[in-house]
């Protein structure tokens, strides 16, 4: 951090703060103290029939590839609302939630996906500015090999599973990063 987000001042200093355990970035002009925490990312799992919408990424990263819709929450609005946004930005689709279907974790980049299970309204999606494509998948149709992200894979997988066995769960889930091996 070069300058202070809150007075401008240059080179706020890594310390730890005072009856805290972590060193943050505090200004030494006006005190600040800038936290830094885990963004939310807010989805949900659109479904029609025996069908989940999927969009198809026009933007870096993972361009090219299958997504549950999502994205980061934006700050003054609820999970849901974030959640129902997505879906409307990337498949202009409404949604109406069922509940909460998947918190997902990736420690290593500092990320929590909330996925949601929301029914399409009216069975029509179109095509947002960042996808360049939407399309219905039945559990035979999903494209395993060109999915972008873990937490599709973990939401997908967790809902067709659910769905066999006539449940609807919520799911836990951490992003399994392999780890360096301190030796080398
Ligand atoms: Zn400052």
């Amino acid at each position: 951090m070069n300058y202070c987000s809150h007075c401008g001042a240059s080179g706020p200093v890594l310390e730890i703060p005072e009856g805290d355990n972590r060193p943050r970035f505090i200004c030494k002009s006006c005190d600040t103290i800038h936290y830094s925490n885990p963004n939310i990312v807010a989805g949900c799992l659109p479904i029609w029939g025996d069908k989940v919408l999927l969009c198809r990424r026009a933007i870096p990263p993972r361009e090219g590839y299958w997504n549950v819709p999502s994205g980061y929450l934006e700050n003054g609005e609820s999970v849901e609302e974030g959640a129902i946004r997505e879906v409307w930005e990337e498949a202009e689709a409404k949604v109406t939630i069922r509940g909460v279907h998947s918190l997902y974790s990736l420690p290593h980049i500092n990320q929590i996906y909330i996925h949601f299970l929301a029914d399409l309204e009216d069975g029509q999606y179109g095509v947002g500015p960042e996808s360049s494509e939407t399309q219905l998948f039945s559990e035979e149709e999903i494209p395993w090999q060109e999915i972008a992200f873990t937490s599709s894979v973990f939401t997908l997988k967790k809902f067709f599973a659910d769905r066999q066995e006539g449940q609807q769960n919520t799911h836990l889930g951490v992003y399994d990063y392999p780890k360096k091996d301190p030796s080398k």
